[in-house]
């Protein structure tokens, strides 16, 4: 790693990064691994761990909040306010990597991360990615790959809040010479096969802003994983529902969001539909059940990811039933 520079104002990042080259450091988690894999060509970095604007949680009024940037991964479960809020991003983060990794790794490091992909993070191969013209895991081993082919890129997107974050209908505020918000969904783009993430470089996130929590909400998140910490799950989804009464009356509306299997965060909005009415405590119904075995209709499984269609059936079933019987947050 070359140089680093650690700015204490927004601007002062931004122009370093600005059409320079240099790369954005945050917890290092990734940009780290990347570099040393040679993923990212050597550049000089700027370390965003002294910028005040991307920190802290601002509420508003009317109970939404606006989190900074380089919030840690672990904060988002531990911190009381937010967990309380926003049970689903907080059993999200949970359950995510290590104790460690959660201290160091951000927010906006976890939503930019790059993919898993072991074609990608080895340097004896071209790829997409590496401003190659094809994909060696298509024709290759793909065992962890998407079962749902979006495009070109088959490596699933690897980011965890991501998922929680569009189950909340989240939005990104990302700056340049100026700020823009986007919302969560369009931070990817599957169609695109050379990045996991739309940003420039030189932009910088600085913050995700959450709609204001539901009263009552039901949440969970559950993955299915090669081992049972520290590991990338195969598949994850996040559920939320909103019962009618701001508590015990049935669902009125729900979001359920699942990773591991495309190049993007996805929503399930036929699953969604059929939760509306569902009761706390009760079995899934028809419906819902119809709804899951419909889910086999979204695969288009790669040679070695056809297993996926079942256990993306059997975590979104689980988080269901989960959320069902959790407890009001
Ligand atoms: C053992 C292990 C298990 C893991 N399991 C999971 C898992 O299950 N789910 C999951 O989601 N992740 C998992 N991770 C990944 C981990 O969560 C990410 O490495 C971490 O969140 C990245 O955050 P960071 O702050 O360290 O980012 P960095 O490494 O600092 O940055 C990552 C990328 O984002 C860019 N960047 C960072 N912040 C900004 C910003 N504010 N603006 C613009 N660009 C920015 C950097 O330039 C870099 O390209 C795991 C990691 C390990 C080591
Ligand atoms: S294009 Fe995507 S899936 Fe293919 S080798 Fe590169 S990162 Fe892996």
């Amino acid at each position: 790693m070359t140089a680093t520079a650690r700015p204490e104002e927004l601007d002062g990042a931004l122009s370093r990064l600005d059409g320079t080259g240099a790369l954005a450091r945050a917890g290092g988690t990734d940009l780290t691994a990347c570099l040393a894999a040679g993923v990212l060509a050597p550049a000089p970095v700027v370390d965003l761990s002294g910028l005040d604007e991307l920190r802290g949680v601002e509420w508003r009024p009317d109970g939404s909040a606006r989190v900074g940037a380089l919030t840690s991964v672990g904060e988002l479960h531990t911190d009381p306010g937010l967990a309380g809020a926003y049970p689903a991003l907080a059993r999200t983060a949970r359950e995510l990597a290590t104790p460690q990794v959660r201290t160091t790794a951000t927010l906006g490091g976890n939503l930019l991360q790059r993919n898993r992909c072991w074609y990608l993070r080895n340097p004896a191969f071209d790829c997409f990615q590496t401003g190659g013209d094809s994909c060696p895991a298509r024709g290759g081993d793909h065992l962890y790959g998407v079962v749902v082919d979006q495009g070109p890129c088959v490596a699933p997107h690897p980011s965890s809040l991501a998922v929680a974050l569009l189950a909340h209908d989240a939005t990104v505020l990302v700056a340049d010479g100026r700020r823009t918000e986007m919302a969560v969904a369009d931070l990817y783009d599957a169609a695109d096969p050379t990045r996991d993430h739309v940003l420039e470089p030189g932009r910088v996130l600085v913050s995700v802003a959450l709609p204001a929590p539901v009263p009552g909400e039901r949440a969970a998140y559950r993955r299915a994983t090669g081992r049972s910490r520290a590991e990338w799950p195969l598949v994850e989804a996040v559920a939320r529902l909103a019962p009618a009464d701001g508590g015990s009356g049935p669902v009125s509306s729900a979001a359920v969001a699942v990773g591991g299997v495309a190049r993007t965060p996805l929503r399930l909005p036929e699953v969604e539909a059929a939760l509306v009415g569902a009761r706390p405590g009760s079995p899934l119904g028809t419906g819902v059940e119809e709804a899951l075995e419909g889910l086999a209709g979204l695969c288009s499984p790669l040679p070695a990811t056809g297993y996926k269609v079942d256990l993306l059936r059997a975590t979104v079933r689980d988080v269901l039933e989960r959320a069902l019987d959790a407890p009001e947050a």
